[in-house]
């Protein structure tokens, strides 16, 4: 590696770094388990350098130079996800991308923005906003994901149900291949396989991203939000699929299980805000302690059954009250109990905070992990029950209902338990992961839905390909002959 940095250094003008520090800080994502490693003082399998190129020809040229010394390379964006995939489990290069920070002017008639892969999501929208244009996509890690990374994993922001996924956002995609070519796609709509299409959500398995044509949207003249609470969940479930079936479009949808509303209690609710302000000292205290006895918390979860939907509509004023009222005429004749749009309001205001939460539970010296997958309606109810089932016995269990269209949804669900000895707490994570994966996919959900594969999921999804993973691994001899790109995530 000593005489492969001297000759990065030569191709990315210096920018090369194999100082501990930086090796550290490029060591994991934001993986739970990583992260409580981290707190333990354990550190992830370091990368052995990390590079920042400025432009395509010196991210083609340092892996071609990585081909030749058969060197890992992990592309990074800001290393938000969630599921491990820039770990670097055999060394290697680091290869940020954050230099690629360019946002062109918006083509206001093709409603458009060409978009350099190391932008962050916030400063991206920040630009858009002041021009009075939005793209829609706010993922509620938006201050700290990179275009880049959304490419890579297929993110999926709060607003998807009215804008789409960023796959649906992105018109065309630049990068390098694993081979060392750089591509460009053609723009969409073009006729023929659609090699964007193809390469999205690739995790960094197949190319890095340098840059992406961008779907823009005028910003939303009005809001209009509304909340409701529902006596069981499953009618929660039934309010949103009626909704998404009739054609409305609500730009966010969100229905949290009895556990995730006394979680996520709304702050801005008076009794909630003393609550807030006594909680972590209390989870410290007790907390982890009943953790260890999800067994006792799980009956006593279920005896609450009310949950909370949230709609925010979004356009014109008249569009956004007149699917407003639409909506709330399918809630009410489903028994809900319509609350206003103050708790609406209250949960679009702090949308971003809820998972920074979850900072709290770790504090404690407790894990929290989330599992999200999706699942078409007819089987949405089912995924829901059978995970709280089987992982009832193993953790307190809080499950969020989100991404709705007329297909399906995607559930988050959040694992809570008690932390421990190392060994044990491994053991454990790896067991919930399979037990929960496998109820969920039993009961018909697919294993991801935004926050993608990489280490975590991997078993799971090579299982769920079938015989397609021999198509996805005939793809990365193709462009990754030499097997270089993030090994392992994907489970290749
Ligand atoms: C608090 C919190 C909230 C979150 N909320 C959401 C949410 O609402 N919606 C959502 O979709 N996700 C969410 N995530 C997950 C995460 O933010 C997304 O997966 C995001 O897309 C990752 O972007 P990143 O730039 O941080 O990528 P990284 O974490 O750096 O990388 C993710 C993967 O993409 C690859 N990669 C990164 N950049 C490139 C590139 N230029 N070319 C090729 N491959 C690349 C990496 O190798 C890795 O496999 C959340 C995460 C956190 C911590």
């Amino acid at each position: 590696m000593v005489d492969a940095a001297g000759a990065l250094a030569a191709l990315v003008h210096g920018r090369v770094s194999t100082r501990a520090l930086d090796r550290l800080a490029y060591s994991r994502d934001m993986w739970p388990l990583a992260t409580w490693w981290f707190q333990q003082g354990r550190v992830p399998p370091p990368p052995d350098a990390v590079v920042w190129p400025g432009s395509d020809d010196e991210v083609a040229q340092v892996i071609r130079l990585a081909r030749e010394r058969r060197l890992a390379v992990i592309p990074f964006g800001a290393g938000s996800g969630l599921c491990g995939g820039t770990i670097a489990t055999a060394g290697g290069l680091a290869l940020d991308l954050k230099r690629f920070d360019t946002i062109g002017p918006v083509d206001p008639q093709r409603r458009c923005v060409d978009v350099g892969a190391g932008v962050l999501g916030e400063t991206l929208e920040r630009r858009l906003a002041a021009r009075g244009w939005t793209m829609g996509h706010l993922p509620s890690s938006l201050a700290m994901s990179t275009v880049g990374g959304w490419l890579a994993t297929r993110s999926a922001g709060l607003l998807s149900s009215r804008y789409g996924k960023l796959e649906d956002l992105v018109l065309s995609v630049r990068g390098v291949l694993g081979t060392g070519e750089r591509f460009e796609t053609p723009e969409r709509p073009f006729l023929g396989p659609d090699l964007a299409q193809l390469l999205m959500g690739s995790e960094g398995a197949l190319c890095t991203f340098t840059s992406a044509r961008l779907r823009v949207h005028p910003r939303p003249e009005a809001r209009a939000f509304r909340a409701f609470d529902f006596q069981t969940v499953e009618r929660g479930l039934a309010a949103v699929r009626r909704v998404l079936r009739e054609g409305l479009r609500p730009a966010a949808v969100h229905l949290a299980d009895p556990s995730a509303l006394a979680f996520h209690a709304q702050p801005l609710e008076a009794r909630a805000r003393v609550a807030a302000a006594f909680l972590p000292a209390l989870f410290t205290q007790v907390g982890t302690r009943l953790l260890s006895w999800p067994r006792l918390l799980g009956p006593l979860a279920r005896l609450a059954t009310r949950c909370r939907l949230v709609f925010v509509f979004e356009g014109d004023p008249g569009h956004a009250d007149a699917e407003d009222r639409a909506a709330a005429a399918a809630c009410l004749s489903l028994g809900a109990n319509d609350l206003g749009e103050g708790p609406a309001r209250a949960w679009f205001q702090e949308r971003n905070d809820a998972a920074f939460r979850h900072a709290r539970v770790f504090r404690s010296g407790a894990l929290i992990d989330t599992l999200e997958v999706s699942a078409p309606w007819e089987h949405v109810l089912d995924v829901y029950q059978r995970v709280r089932a089987v992982m009832g016995a193993l953790a307190v269990v809080l499950c969020e209902f989100g991404h709705a269209t007329a297909d399906g949804c995607s559930l988050s669900f959040h694992f809570i338990t008690a932390g421990g000895p190392r060994d044990e707490v491994e053991a454990s994570a790896e067991q919930r992961w399979r037990a929960a994966l496998g109820a969920a996919t039993s009961a018909g959900a697919n294993v991801s839905h935004h926050h993608g594969i990489g280490l975590v999921k991997r078993r799971a999804y090579q299982d769920a390909l079938g015989e397609g993973r021999h198509a996805l691994a005939a793809l990365k001899r193709l462009f990754d002959p030499d097997g270089i790109m993030n090994p392992g995530k994907l489970g290749l």
